[in-house]
């Protein structure tokens, strides 16, 4: 997908990098960059900095990088073409006609208009007859008509082809209704709805779009519950059901449940603040949408392993957020003598919306719940269990940072297991050594083992011959700094190890031979993000400019001794061999001059 290089560069000069990325991160001047938190990961000192004059983002953390393009792509979650598109209206400049994005915008729309169409045929069977079954379960589930439209519920009736035939008639293709996901294609060929015999839950993002749907079976059949898969539109780790409506909520925060409906009868209950992630745990994209409308969440998963294990997880990926997260137990429930666990559904049915807001007001922090989770393995009554407790609570309480908190819940936990804070303060004290010197040994056997950390992260952007590769980003990082360096020298990216180096070197070399400059927008548009990020990323690393001559003939020493022994290697290795002679066969063979 290309643009005219004249219109990037315009894109370019109307975008500064600074302002755009400065809308949605706080940037600090530092040197000769821009500092602030990542956006893409969760921290709380600035390992993320924006280098205006070189005109690329790079974050030290999650090593993700790139033009002005590809920080509009991560963070408004949108391809190549739609990106520039989203900067050509920034900037209010035309785009020219081209006629591949025009067609990815083009079926976005046309995937929501479906999508919309879709929500209201289903809602308008609810209304009819033929959606009694479903009724049926909302009266059975204790949900209101006016929550229910609210939430835009529908129905799916019992049959093969319901919605195929109400979409194809008013226009939309199968191919349409396919990529959408409101059908599926069976072994011969033919298709049928995807939902049959279920409540429908459409599930509408912040603007207001119907992006996907959920579903829930209303009889004993299988699987319980379906939601969309992920289409051009739909992307289960960047929306959260329910956000529509709670985003507008007066209240302080903002409640993470586990299911859709949960969600409803929160919403029916006065809590117009909860929402729930579909189908998947909580993500760094969702933490991101979330903290648009506040700073502090509320979680409240199920009372089962499972949902303890989501909380933990949750916690982990919170941990280094700017949010104050709290943690919301539900209490197990006793039926004929016996615990059961229930959900915010349950909760509410059984004790009552005053009783979930007692709840609320009274949540704990994350330390508190990891705590009790700890108490609640042993029997504190017993001497061998208030050891292992107090070994385990002081490995919970070394990992927190402050020594203030670490100290009011060493006192607390403490108190906990009937021990002396004395004891256990020192115990805290011992497991902080212990964690600090485990980290110094990690970080020692990390600098004595460069290569590991000279390797990309990406498992699939690893270096084979990490020698050569070295070198090969050396040359890549000449050629931005200046591109004369390299008159009068052939290097072909065939004699690059590494298969993304070569193909950058191929597209700066491409630059030079048409005397464009190198543009971190034209390169966005052959590179994938996790290819641009990992140039970006190469572009970090010192090059010696005094030296640039000296460094680039060593370079090219590398590359080539390494290049013929691999050649000389051919059948050692039976897939490189083949690679080789494929090579010869095209002539790139001339590696040995
Ligand atoms: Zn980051």
């Amino acid at each position: 997908m290309a643009f005219p290089q004249s219109f990037l560069d315009e894109l370019a000069a109307r975008n500064d990098i600074l302002d755009v990325v400065g809308s949605y991160v706080s940037l600090q001047p530092k040197g000769g960059s821009y500092w602030g938190c990542c956006p893409f990961h969760n921290e709380k000192t600035p390992s993320f900095h924006v280098l205006p004059d070189r005109q690329y983002y790079h974050c030290f953390g999650c090593k993700k990088g790139g033009g002005v393009i590809n920080f509009i792509m991560e963070i408004e979650n949108l391809s190549y073409p739609d990106a520039v598109r989203f900067l050509a209206k920034r900037a209010n400049i035309p785009v020219p006609e081209d006629r591949e994005s025009d067609g990815a915008d083009r079926l976005r729309r046309r995937l929501l208009d479906l999508n919309r169409d879709a929500a209201r045929y289903y809602y308008d069977i609810l209304q009819k007859p033929e959606g009694a079954a479903v009724q049926a379960y909302l009266d059975r589930r204790q949900i209101r008509r006016g929550v229910a439209t609210r939430f835009g519920m529908g129905a799916a009736q019992d049959g093969w082809d319901y919605l195929l035939r109400a979409m194809t008639a008013k226009g939309y293709t199968k191919q349409e209704l396919l990529k959408a996901g409101l059908i599926v294609e069976n072994k011969k060929g033919g298709f049928y709805d995807k939902f049959r015999n279920r409540l429908i839950l459409p599930v509408v993002d912040v603007r207001g779009d119907v992006v996907g749907f959920g579903s829930r079976v209303i009889d004993k059949s299988e699987p319980k519950y379906m939601n969309t898969s992920e289409t051009p539109v739909y992307s289960k780790r960047r929306v959260l059901y329910g956000l529509n409506l709670a985003k507008k909520t007066k209240r302080p925060n903002i409640i993470l449940c586990e299911g859709n409906l949960d969600v409803v009868t929160l919403h029916q209950a006065g809590f117009d603040n909860a929402v729930a992630s579909m189908g998947t745990a909580l993500t760094v994209e969702q933490t991101r949408l979330l903290s648009r409308y506040t700073k502090e969440l509320v979680l409240c998963y199920d009372n089962d392993n499972a949902g303890q294990l989501a909380t933990q997880r949750a916690l982990d990926i919170l941990k280094n957020s700017e949010f104050n997260v709290r943690v919301l137990q539900l209490p197990r429930r006793l039926v004929d003598g016996q615990y059961i666990k229930q959900d915010a559904d349950d909760f509410i049915k059984f004790q009552g919306p005053q009783a979930f807001e007692n709840l609320l007001s009274g949540s704990e922090n994350g330390i508190e719940f990891r705590m009790a989770q700890v108490a609640g393995k042993f029997d504190l009554t017993k001497d061998d269990d208030r050891i292992a407790y107090a070994d385990e609570i002081s490995q919970v309480l070394s990992t927190l940072q402050n020594a203030v908190e670490r100290e009011v819940y060493t006192v607390r936990a403490a108190e906990t297991a009937g021990l002396t804070p004395e004891a256990l303060r020192s115990e805290v004290e011992r497991a902080c050594k212990r964690r600090r010197y485990k980290e110094k040994k990690a970080q020692i056997r990390r600098e004595l083992n460069p290569s590991a950390t000279l390797q990309p992260e990406r498992r699939e952007l690893r270096y084979a011959n990490l020698r050569s590769a070295l070198a090969e980003e050396g040359i890549l990082r000449l050629m931005m700094r200046d591109d004369d360096l390299l008159d009068g020298i052939s290097l072909q990216p065939e004699e690059f190890s590494s298969p993304v180096l070569g193909k950058i070197y191929a597209l700066l070399s491409a630059d030079r031979a048409a005397g464009r400059r190198h543009s971190m927008d034209a390169l966005a548009g052959e590179l994938s993000p996790e290819e641009m990020s990992h140039f970006v990323d190469i572009l970090q690393k010192p090059e010696s400019v005094s030296g640039a001559k000296q460094a680039l003939e060593d370079y090219m020493r590398i590359i080539r001794e390494e290049s013929s022994r691999r050649s000389g290697e051919e059948n050692i290795d039976p897939l490189l061999a083949a690679k080789d002679k494929f090579k010869f066969k095209k002539g790139y063979g001339g590696k040995n001059p």
